[in-house]
């Protein structure tokens, strides 16, 4: 991909960070970056992922429209891969030529959605914070699926009214905290900060077994874990928000009904509930019109991707980039 677009007089500048925009006339003229480069353009496409704190602080900073978006928030959870063959493929041990088996749960506890998310057979749970003093996990599957271990993210949907009530519960000094654009972030943020403490520093993830997770009772001991810095045990309710604790614990129990085999359960102290997981999609939107896709303060500026909130994941984030891509070729042909 990178060979075609320079063939066609494209160039990539790695290791430049973007730090400013300079605007006249209603349009961007120009990036500056951290090493005081300036970089001049007829458009412009903003596409810096949802996990862009500094890209979401100074679009507010100046003034150009970005708006609070829900998005979902819980835990990572990670059963023996073992345990979720058993259900799946109703049998003690994984046929060879059977692949490790998947996930799809989705259940409305007390009016709000619990789903899982980005299901890992044969999985990681990596680290996948992007400041100090924050806690985020993530997961993954190897191409052979052959970890022992299949974790998933398992969130509950927030909205602006739960993000408002829980920074006021936590007595957050935010000002004017019901008009901030960047409401949604700064929960996401706080919830990582108390993770992060909650784990001891150094990464390690605050943990639960699952049933334990659900009774609100500490865990004696912690099963082994794919996650690599390590795991803390805790009891999560003092944690999550409430709203996040109370959804995913009934929500657990739920899931257990819903998929067991004689001999195993979903709902099980074998399994293991890490916190958090909370970047499954960008906490901002920053605006752009459905005809021409720009900005609508900023007319050469295009919105594009996860970050800016038209994606959830590789291939829509790929497609909405394309199509960004083919309205530029028409509009600067
Ligand atoms: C561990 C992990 C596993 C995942 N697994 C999957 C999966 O299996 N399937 C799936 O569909 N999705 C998965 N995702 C999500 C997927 O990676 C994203 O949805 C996708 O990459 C979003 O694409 P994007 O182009 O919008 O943003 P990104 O891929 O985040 O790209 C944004 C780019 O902008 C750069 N940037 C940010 N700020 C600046 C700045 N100020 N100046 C210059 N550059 C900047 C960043 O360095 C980055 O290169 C996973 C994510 C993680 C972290």
């Amino acid at each position: 991909m990178r060979q075609q677009i320079t063939d066609s007089g494209g160039l990539f500048l790695f290791e430049k960070k973007v730090t400013d925009f300079v605007i006249n006339n209603n349009k961007v003229i120009a990036v500056k970056t951290a090493c005081n480069n300036t970089f001049t353009a007829d458009a412009f496409i903003l596409a810096t992922g949802h996990s862009a704190r500094d890209i979401f602080e100074l679009l507010n900073d100046k003034k150009i429209l970005i708006e609070a978006r829900p998005f979902a928030l819980g835990v990572r959870i990670e059963h023996p891969q073992q345990i979720i063959d058993g259900i799946q493929y109703h049998c003690d041990i994984r046929d060879n030529d059977l692949p490790p088996a998947s996930y799809g749960l989705v259940q409305q506890v007390n009016g709000k959605g619990v789903f899982s998310f980005c299901m890992c057979p044969g999985g990681i749970i990596a680290p996948a914070a992007t400041s100090p003093g924050e806690l985020v996990v993530n997961g993954w599957s190897p191409s052979k699926r052959n970890n022992p271990y299949a974790n998933s993210g398992m969130v509950v949907q927030v909205e602006i009214r739960d993000a408002i009530d829980a920074i006021k519960n936590e007595e957050l000094k935010i000002k004017n905290v019901e008009n901030d654009p960047l409401l949604m972030m700064r929960f996401q943020q706080m919830v990582e900060q108390k993770c992060y403490n909650a784990g001891g520093g150094n990464f390690t993830a605050p943990a639960q077994r699952m049933a334990d997770f659900s009774n609100a009772k500490i865990s004696a001991t912690l099963p082994r874990c794919s996650y690599l810095p390590g795991l803390h045990s805790v009891n999560l309710q003092q944690v999550l928000p409430g709203f996040i604790y109370q959804s995913l614990a009934k929500g657990f129990i739920e899931f257990g009904k819903k998929m067991k085999s004689p001999n195993n359960s979903f709902f099980s102290n074998e399994a293991v509930v890490v916190a958090t997981e909370s970047r499954t999609s960008s906490p901002v939107r920053i605006p752009r019109d459905k005809d021409t896709l720009t900005h609508p303060q900023l007319k050469n500026l295009y919105p594009c991707g996860e970050g800016a909130g038209y994606a959830g994941g590789i291939v829509s984030a790929a497609m909405d980039g394309e199509r960004i891509a083919l309205e530029l070729a028409i509009v600067l042909a």
